[in-house]
C-alpha cells in the first residue's frame, strides 16, 4: 500500500502493566509513523474480561506518557475511528461477523468438547495431515443449522477457509517470506459461544476498520498471522504489512522476565531513569541507525528509524547499559538544567531542602557540575550529596568511614592538623582553592601518606570515603559546619 497514508497501532493488553517489551513495540510504532509522518494509534485491547483492569489501562497510559510517545488517536484524545478500546465496539465485530456469514464465509459449530477430542484423536490416529478442527460441521444444512441457533443450542462461529486456498505466505518486513502450510490452517473459532470474540478475528476487524497499514509487533504473534491473513480474505480488507520484531532476553540469554529485575517501564521511571535515555536504549533492542550509533535522542529516532534496519535476532537487555546510557543522557544536560531538573527535585523527594532558594544560583550550579558526572539514574543523587545537607550533630558515619577513616592509629593528630589549617581560614575566603591549598601541606607535615590524610578528612566531613571532591564539598558545606564535623568526627578517631 505505497500511497497510503502510514497507519500504526499499538495494542497493549491491560492484564498487567506496561514492560520493557510492550515498551518496545510501542516505541517501533511509534517512531515508524513518525518517521513516515503517519498516524501512531493506540488501542486499549480489554476483550478479557478475567484479566483486564482499568486500573491496568491507567497504568499504561502513564508509562507512553512518560516514555513520550503521543498517540494521535485513542484514549483520551479520540480520532476518527473509535471507539479505541474492544469492549467499546462488540457491536461491531458482530456486524463483521454478520458480514462473513451472510457471505457464506462463516459458519455455526455445534460440536461439543468431547466431540473434536474424538475427531483429534481419530485423526492422529489414521495420521491424517490435516489435524486440525475436522469441519464437520462445515457442510450442515444452513435451515436445520438456524433451527438449532434458535433452540438454544450452544455453538461457536468458525471461519470457512477455503478448501482451496492454499499456503499462506507473508512477507514479513523482518523476517522475510514466510510460509504457512495449508494443512495449519483450520476453520478456527473467531466467536465464542458466550457472544465474544477471539482475538483472532477482533484484531482483524479493528486492524480493518482503523485502516491500520502496518502491523509492527512482537513475534509470539507471528504464528497468528496466516488466521489473520484469513480473516482479512473474508473481509475482502487489505492485508497490512507485517513486522515482527524480535523476542527481548535477559544477559543470560533466557527470556526476559521478573527474574531479571525490573521489567515494567513505572520501575525504571521509580528507579530514576530518564525517559529519554530510557526510549533511546530500548529503541536499540532490535533496530540500529548503522550498527554502531548508540545515542538516537528522540528526535533523531523518530526521523530515521525505518524496518529496513530492524533485526530479525533476538535482543539483549542489559540493564548495565541502559545505566551507561542514563549517564551519558545525565552528563549531556547542563548544569543548570541538571539542577532544576533532577537535583534540586530529588533532594526536595528525599525531604533534605524544602526552599531550594535558601541558597544562591552559584551554589546549585557547583553542586551539579559535582554531581552530575557521579549519578547513573536519578536515584543515586542522596546517595552522592546527601550528606552536604546534614550538620555536623546529625551526620552518620558508614562503617567503613569509620574503620578505615577514623578508628586508626594516628587519624586523630591529622584531624587536629586540619582543624587548625582550616580554622585559619576566614568565612569569606572559604573557596574551594583555599581549602585544598590550607590542607595540601598536610601530609609532609604529619610524615604521613597524602591518602591516609584525606581518607580522614573525607570521612569526617563526609562520613563516607566516596564522595565527589572534598574541597568542593567542603565549599558547599560551609566552613562553621565543616569545623564542627572533624570535632565530632575527632571523638571517634584515635
Ligand atoms: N493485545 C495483543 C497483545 O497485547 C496485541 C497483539 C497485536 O499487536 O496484534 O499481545
Amino acid at each position: 500500500m505505497p500511497d497510503t497514508p502510514v497507519r500504526v497501532r499499538f495494542a497493549p493488553s491491560p492484564t498487567g502493566k506496561l514492560h520493557v517489551g510492550g515498551a518496545r513495540t510501542a516505541i517501533f510504532n511509534w517512531a515508524f509513523a513518525r518517521a513516515n509522518h503517519g498516524s501512531f494509534i493506540l488501542r486499549i485491547d480489554d476483550t478479557d474480561p478475567t484479566r483486564s483492569t482499568e486500573e491496568n489501562t491507567q497504568i499504561i497510559l502513564r508509562a507512553m506518557r512518560w516514555l513520550g510517545l503521543d498517540w494521535d488517536e485513542g484514549p483520551e484524545v479520540g480520532g476518527d475511528f473509535g471507539p479505541y478500546a474492544q469492549t467499546e465496539r462488540a457491536a461491531m465485530y458482530r456486524e463483521a461477523l454478520e458480514q462473513l456469514i451472510a457471505k457464506g464465509a462463516a459458519y455455526p459449530c455445534f460440536c461439543t468438547p468431547e466431540q473434536l477430542e474424538e475427531d483429534r484423536q481419530a485423526a492422529r490416529a489414521r495420521k491424517d495431515p490435516f489435524q486440525g478442527y475436522q469441519r464437520r460441521c462445515r457442510d450442515l444444512d444452513p435451515d436445520e443449522a438456524r433451527k438449532r441457533i434458535e433452540a438454544g443450542e450452544p455453538h461457536v462461529w468458525r471461519i470457512k477457509v477455503p478448501l482451496d486456498r492454499g499456503d499462506v505466505v507473508v512477507n514479513d518486513a523482518v523476517h522475510g517470506q514466510v510460509t504457512f502450510a495449508a494443512r495449519e490452517l483450520d476453520d478456527f473459532v473467531i466467536f465464542r459461544s458466550d457472544g465474544t470474540p477471539t482475538y483472532n478475528f477482533a484484531t482483524v476487524v479493528d486492524d480493518a476498520a482503523m485502516k491500520i497499514t502496518h502491523v509492527i509487533r512482537g513475534d509470539d504473534h507471528l504464528s497468528n498471522t496466516p488466521r489473520q491473513v484469513m480473516v482479512y480474505e473474508a473481509l475482502g480488507a487489505p492485508v497490512p504489512v507485517f513486522a515482527h520484531i524480535s523476542m527481548i532476553l535477559g544477559t543470560d540469554g533466557k527470556k526476559l522476565s521478573k527474574r531479571h529485575g525490573a521489567t515494567s517501564v513505572e520501575e525504571y521511571r521509580d528507579a530514576g531513569y530518564l525517559s529519554d535515555a530510557f526510549v533511546n536504549y530500548l529503541a536499540l533492542l532490535g533496530w540500529s541507525p548503522d550498527g554502531e550509533t548508540t545515542i538516537v535522542p528522540r528526535e533523531a529516532l523518530a526521523k530515521t528509524f525505518s524496518l529496513e534496519h530492524v533485526s530479525k535476532n533476538p535482543a539483549t537487555f542489559d540493564p548495565k547499559k541502559l545505566d551507561w546510557m542514563n549517564a551519558e543522557y545525565i552528563n549531556a544536560m547542563t548544569d543548570q538544567d541538571f539542577a532544576n531538573t533532577i537535583l534540586i527535585p530529588e533532594l526536595i523527594d528525599a525531604g533534605l531542602i524544602t526552599k531550594p532558594e535558601d541558597r544562591d544560583e552559584a551554589w546549585w550550579l557547583t553542586l551539579a557540575s559535582i554531581v552530575k558526572p557521579r549519578v547513573k539514574h536519578l536515584g543515586e543523587v542522596v546517595s552522592v550529596c546527601g550528606m552536604i545537607f546534614s550538620h555536623a550533630d546529625t551526620l552518620a558515619y558508614d562503617e567503613k568511614a569509620v574503620s578505615k577513616g577514623l578508628a586508626k592509629e594516628g587519624m586523630g593528630s591529622v584531624l587536629d592538623a586540619a582543624q587548625q589549617a582550616l580554622g585559619t581560614l576566614s568565612e569569606d575566603c572559604w573557596t574551594e582553592t583555599a581549602i585544598d591549598a590550607a590542607l595540601e601541606p598536610l601530609p609532609e607535615k604529619l610524615d604521613m601518606k597524602k591518602r591516609l590524610v584525606f581518607q580522614a578528612i573525607r570521612a569526617a566531613i563526609c562520613g563516607n570515603l566516596v564522595s565527589p571532591p572534598l574541597g568542593t564539598t567542603m565549599q558547599l558545606i560551609g566552613r562553621d559546619d565543616c569545623l564542627a564535623r572533624i570535632a565530632r568526627a575527632r571523638t571517634m578517631a584515635l
